[in-house]
C-alpha cells in the first residue's frame, strides 16, 4: 500500500511549506514517545512524511512518482526531536558528520541522514508493455550497463586463495581516528578504514579481474517481474540492482513502467471499460452477443429497452489484484440507422401511431 504523506500530516496536497511545518510540529508533539500518551509508530510516520514533504525535491518526486529516490538515509535521517539517543560513533562502521549531529543536538531540525555506509547510485530505466500484459502481469529481461560486484572474487577484491595480511592503514583495527573540531572542543571520531573496508585485513594478491576494486563495470541481464494490475507510470523498485561501490551497499534499480493504450479496453481503477455498439432493434428488443474480452469470448445478455450509454457490469472480468478481480464494464452505444428504407419508414410510422 502506498503511503499518503499528506494524509499522515493531515494537510491537503496544495499545502504550503509553512502549513506542513505547522502540522508536523503539532503532530510530533502529540505523538512524541516521551509523552504519556505518545505513539512511537505514529511519531515515526509523521517524521517520515515531514522529511519528504518539507524537501522541495523529494516532495516533487513524491507527487510525480509516489515515492522518492534520495538513496540512503532520507526518511530515517531525523532523530533529534527533543531527545538524542544512540549516538556512539565507535559502534557502527559509520562516518558521522559532526556538523549534522550538532544541528540535531541543538534542535536545528531536519537534515541528518547523510553519511552512513557508502552506497552505490540508484539507476532508473523505463520499459513499455502492452495493455494486456499490464493487466495480467509479465516479465521483461533488460541489459543494464553498470558497476556490479566482481563475480571472480565476489566483491572481496582478493585473488582466489590469496593469503590475507594486516591492513597497514589501520594496523588491522578496521577503523581510523580523526580529530574534529566542534563547539565543545576537539573530538576524536572513528570511521571505517577505506582501504580494508573495516575488516582490518587486505589480500596479499588482488583479483586480476577487478584489480582489487571488488567491482567491475559490465552489462548485466536483469529480469523484471511486472506484477498483475500495474498501472501506467508505476515504478518498480528492485533493491540492490543499482550501482555497486567497493565495500559498500549497492544502490537500487527503479523501473518506470509505461503501459501502451489498448484499442478496445481502458481502465478505471480495477475495472476494465469497453464500448459495444448495438443495433436500435436490439436495444428495443434485447439480444445475446458474443463479446471478445481479455479472458476470451463471453456471452452477454443485453436486456430489452436499453438506453444509450447504459453500462453492463460483468463481475470478475476486470483487472486482477491481490487475489480478486475488478469488473468488466460494457458501455452500450446504439447505432442509429443513417438511412431508412420505404418499408422501415412505414414501420416506424406505425410505431409512432402507437405512441413510441
Ligand atoms: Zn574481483
Ligand atoms: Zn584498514
Amino acid at each position: 500500500m502506498k503511503k499518503d504523506y499528506y494524509d499522515m500530516l493531515g494537510v491537503p496536497k496544495s499545502a504550503s511549506k509553512e502549513d506542513i511545518k505547522k502540522a508536523f510540529r503539532k503532530l510530533a508533539h502529540k505523538y512524541h514517545p516521551d509523552k504519556k500518551d505518545g505513539d512511537e509508530a505514529k511519531f515515526k510516520e509523521v517524521n517520515e512524511a515531514y522529511q519528504i514533504l518539507s524537501d522541495d525535491k523529494k516532495r516533487a518526486e513524491y507527487d510525480t512518482y509516489g515515492q522518492t529516490f534520495g538513496g540512503a538515509g532520507g526518511a530515517q535521517g531525523f532523530d533529534g526531536f527533543g531527545g538524542f539517543g544512540g549516538f556512539d560513533p565507535s559502534s557502527a562502521g559509520v562516518e558521522f558528520d559532526l556538523g549534522d549531529i550538532f544541528d540535531q543536538f541543538f534542535g536545528g531540525g531536519g537534515g541528518g541522514g547523510r553519511g552512513g555506509m557508502r552506497r552505490g547510485n540508484d539507476i532508473s530505466i523505463g520499459i513499455e508493455i502492452p495493455f494486456t500484459e499490464a493487466v495480467f502481469g509479465t516479465t521483461r529481461t533488460v541489459l543494464v550497463t553498470k558497476t556490479s560486484a566482481c563475480s571472480s572474487c565476489e566483491g572481496t577484491g582478493a585473488k582466489k586463495g590469496a593469503n590475507m595480511k594486516t591492513c597497514s592503514t589501520c594496523n588491522g583495527k578496521g577503523k581510523v581516528h580523526e580529530a574534529r573540531r566542534s563547539p565543545f572542543g576537539t573530538f576524536s571520531v572513528s570511521r571505517t578504514c577505506d582501504v580494508c573496508g573495516g575488516t582490518g585485513q587486505i589480500p596479499e594478491e588482488v583479483c586480476a579481474t577487478c584489480k582489487g576494486a571488488g567491482v567491475v563495470r559490465d552489462r548485466e541481464e536483469i529480469r523484471i517481474v511486472v506484477p498483475e494490475g500495474i498501472e501506467d507510470g508505476a515504478m518498480i523498485r528492485m533493491s540492490g540492482k543499482g550501482e555497486a561501490v567497493p565495500r559498500g551497499t549497492t544502490g537500487d534499480l527503479y523501473v518506470n513502467v509505461r503501459v501502451m493504450p489498448d484499442k478496445t479496453f481502458s481502465r478505471q481503477g480495477l475495472d476494465l471499460v469497453m464500448h459495444l455498439p448495438i443495433k436500435l432493434s436490439d436495444a428495443l428488443l434485447g439480444t445475446h452477443r458474443t463479446v471478445v474480452t481479455l479472458d476470451g469470448d463471453i456471452d452477454v445478455t443485453i436486456p430489452a429497452g436499453i438506453s444509450f450509454g447504459e453500462t453492463l457490469r460483468i463481475r470478475g472480468k476486470g483487472v486482477p489484484s491481490r487475489g480478486s478481480r475488478g469488473d468488466l464494464l460494457i458501455k452500450l452505444t446504439i447505432e442509429m440507422p443513417k438511412k431508412l428504407s420505404k418499408k422501415a419508414k412505414d414501420l416506424i410510422e406505425s410505431l409512432k401511431k402507437e405512441g413510441m
